[in-house]
């Protein structure tokens, strides 16, 4: 379709993912070059691009002086100054014929300090064969000089002349084709430009567009460009939103007919926090729409109490209530915590979990389907077919970052539109929750209960991991309880295996030889697993060795210590998971930390987060900068329309104006009834691609 470009062409650029016009368009420089103006050498600064016309003075090959490895050197000057050229990898007789004494030539290349000379590896060059001046040479070819020229990722076999090339003529074929039907109005208010024009200038910026602004990406053609794709992917989270507040749901009464005993028999008082989310829940409850609502709060903030009082209000008005936790050992713990709690207020809890025998199974299956069971906990298994119930009313999801959208939608199935609770202890940074989870309402426990004491956080090298067992070991002479936490990786599942049983087997014979140490594992039966996990709680074992299936939820208040061991190899998520394992009590608790003999750079930058702070929320934007966005909680498989330019970390605050924009938009313009929106939906169900049903929102 574009001229120039054959079909060995088409294979390369497919390579890059661009297979459509719009691909094409959308493939934005990843940074630029400055070719307005020539620099003389003399006022060339160091670590940036430079610019600059100059004569070869001198040129030849020589040697590096220690490792004397063959470089090819060229010395140019202008009349203020001269520079020297440089090139490891070259082809000699090739480099001799390009520059003989005297060439002129335009050089670009990033200027470097090498003591006190100053230098440019392997530059660019435009060879003159007399002295032009820059605007005769951007008059001839202005695709490279005297403007401000984008630089593409490639792929191999184009290069960036080439590809500038191409790209030119694709922007001036077909930039002007983009139709946007963002209103004029929205596009005015923000100070954007239309879409055509915004890409055109993204490509090819004006020359008196501020260099500065487009390197941080704040100018006004990416910016609208980005503002765009936030509108969009906004706008189909207001609509998912809308459905969901016009869908009919149930409409809870508050009674207090068990929350009020319940509050009067707790040992203690929920905090204020509590108190505030659990206000937001019971008016999403007593509305007739069906909730849909996340309850973000760091580890142990009380999470599982909050859930408790909602189910209650479930149970009052004679619905139940279903929980589904991402492991075992959390489903056990909370089947213990609301059998707890309910039974004392005469009301009946059933575990859902794998290896029931299935005479066990039918008897607990029975009961959901005839109502007899107020409170279903369980893992995965809540989720399967044959679960029946007789009338739920509310799900609650534990740990929601385990799950996807899909465990969501099977869980509301199994009701008529109940109420939806997820819960998540992983931090969010703001930007990241409105674009996964813009389609739910969010309330935000931040304050921990009473009396907590910070966690202290310690590195200790992997030389002297013994010091950490020390700390480890007077914790337990005090009668308190430790983890020691392993990882598990995939490939070497087995090895990490056996680090973790010899490593529970040196503890018990060299370092702890006082100490009562069991093992907890993954391939563990789930019986086992429940058996280690009880001895743990009730205090038979002080010290559970583990690898990382202890990580979510698990709540014992007298473990004090937890030690982790390689832990350069676990995400920053991950670590701050298992610090939250202990601080649960009152009593001064340590995460002591031992990474492997060898890590990484961003290992190290982890580590560090960790030691300097436990505000979950800190750490989560810590992970979203080393990590990058798509990576951050698995965001590609989202079901949300992939960002092609906009990014979460720099873009925050378009962002914003996207989100309010697209809110109010989808407020106050009904797609049926205006026909002039009509184009804007249009865009909204294309760019969403099948992800979007506006049907199912009429
Ligand atoms: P998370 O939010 O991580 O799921 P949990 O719900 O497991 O946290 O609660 C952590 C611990 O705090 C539990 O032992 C729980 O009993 C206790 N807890 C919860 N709410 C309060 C409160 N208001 N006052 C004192 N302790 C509380
Ligand atoms: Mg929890």
């Amino acid at each position: 379709m574009l001229t120039g470009v054959g079909p060995r062409l088409v294979e390369k650029l497919s390579k890059l993912g661009l297979n459509t016009i719009e691909d094409g368009l959308y493939h934005l420089p990843f940074r630029y070059e400055d070719r307005r103006q020539l620099t003389p050498i003399a006022r060339l600064s160091t670590s940036r691009q430079g610019v600059f016309y100059g004569e070869v003075l001198a040129a030849g090959e020589t040697h590096t002086s220690r490792k004397r490895t063959r470089i090819f050197e060229v010395i140019v000057g202008d009349q203020s100054g001269q520079i020297s050229l440089k090139w490891f990898r070259y082809r000699k007789g090739w480099l001799q014929k390009r520059f003989p004494l005297g060439q002129k030539a335009i050089f670009i290349g990033e200027v470097r300090s090498f003591g006190l000379m100053r230098e440019v590896h392997h530059p660019d060059a435009e060879l003159l064969t007399q002295h032009v001046s820059l605007d005769q040479l951007a008059h001839s070819d202005p695709l490279n000089f005297g403007r401000i020229l984008p630089v593409y990722s490639l792929t191999e076999g184009i290069s960036q002349k080439q590809m500038r090339k191409i790209w030119f003529a694709l922007v001036d074929q077909f930039a002007h084709d983009i139709t946007d039907p963002l209103p004029q109005e929205i596009l005015q208010r923000n100070k954007l430009w239309s879409l055509s024009r915004a890409i055109r200038a993204c490509h090819w910026p004006d020359n008196d567009q501020s260099l500065h602004d487009i390197e941080k990406g704040s100018d006004c053609g990416r910016r609208s460009v980005v503002f765009d794709e936030f509108f969009y992917l906004q706008l189909g989270l207001a609509l998912k939103r809308q459905g969901v507040e016009v869908e009919q749901g149930i409409a809870f009464n508050v009674t207090h007919r068990y929350t009020i005993p319940l509050n009067k028999i707790l040992p203690y008082q929920l905090t204020d926090a509590q108190r505030r989310v659990l206000g937001e829940i019971k008016q999403d409850m007593m509305s007739p729409h069906p909730m849909n609502r996340l309850l973000q709060g760091d580890v142990g903030s009380g999470k599982t109490l909050v859930a408790l009082m909602a189910a209650l209000i479930a149970i009052e008005n004679g619905k139940q209530v279903a929980m589904v936790a991402p492991t075992e050992i959390l489903a056990e713990q909370h089947a213990r915590f609301f059998t707890d709690w309910l039974e004392k207020l005469g009301l009946n809890t059933v575990l859902l979990k794998s290896g029931l025998s299935v005479r066990e199974k039918k008897e607990r299956l029975g009961r959901i389907a005839c109502g007899s069971a107020h409170l279903v906990v369980g893992t995965h298994a809540v989720l399967q077919k044959g679960v029946e119930f007789h009338a739920l009313g509310l799900g609650i999801i534990d740990e929601q970052h385990r799950f996807g959208v899909r465990q969501r939608a099977v869980l509301k199935q199994k009701g008529e539109s109940p109420d939806i609770l997820v819960m998540t202890a992983t931090p969010i940074p703001r930007t990241l929750s409105l674009t996964l989870y813009g389609d739910l309402s969010v309330s935000v426990i931040d304050q921990l209960p009473p009396g907590r004491k910070p966690v202290k956080t310690e590195l200790y090298q992997y030389s002297k991991s013994l010091d950490a067992y020390r700390v480890l070991g007077s914790e337990i002479d005090n009668g308190r309880q430790a983890y020691v936490v392993f990882p598990l990786v995939e490939e070497s599942e087995k090895s990490d295996l056996q680090a973790a049983t010899e490593a529970a087997d040196r503890l018990a014979a060299d370092i702890l030889p006082q100490a009562r140490i069991g093992l907890l594992h993954g391939r563990m039966k789930t019986v086992d697993k429940d058996r280690m996990m009880n001895a743990f709680r009730s205090g038979d074992l002080d010290v559970l060795v583990a690898t990382t299936v202890i990580e979510v939820g698990v709540d014992v208040p007298n473990a004090t210590v937890m030690l982790i061991e390689h832990a350069d190899r676990f995400g920053l998520a991950q670590l701050h998971q298992l610090r939250g394992r202990v601080g649960r009590g009152s009593d001064k608790s340590y995460c002591l930390l031992v990474p492997s003999s060898s890590y990484s750079e961003d290992a190290a930058k982890r580590l560090q987060v960790m030691v300097e702070t436990s505000d979950g929320f800190r750490i989560a934007e810590a992970d979203l900068n080393i990590r990058g966005p798509g990576d951050f909680l698995g965001t590609r498989q989202s079901g949300l329309p992939e960002l092609k330019v906009a990014s979460l970390l720099r873009d925050g605050v378009t962002l914003d104006l996207a989100r309010r924009e697209a809110f109010a938009y989808a407020l106050k313009t009904n797609y049926l009834q205006d026909p002039a929106s009509e184009p804007v939906w249009n865009e909204l169900l294309r760019r969403w691609a099948g992800r979007l049903e506006l049907a199912s929102i009429a």
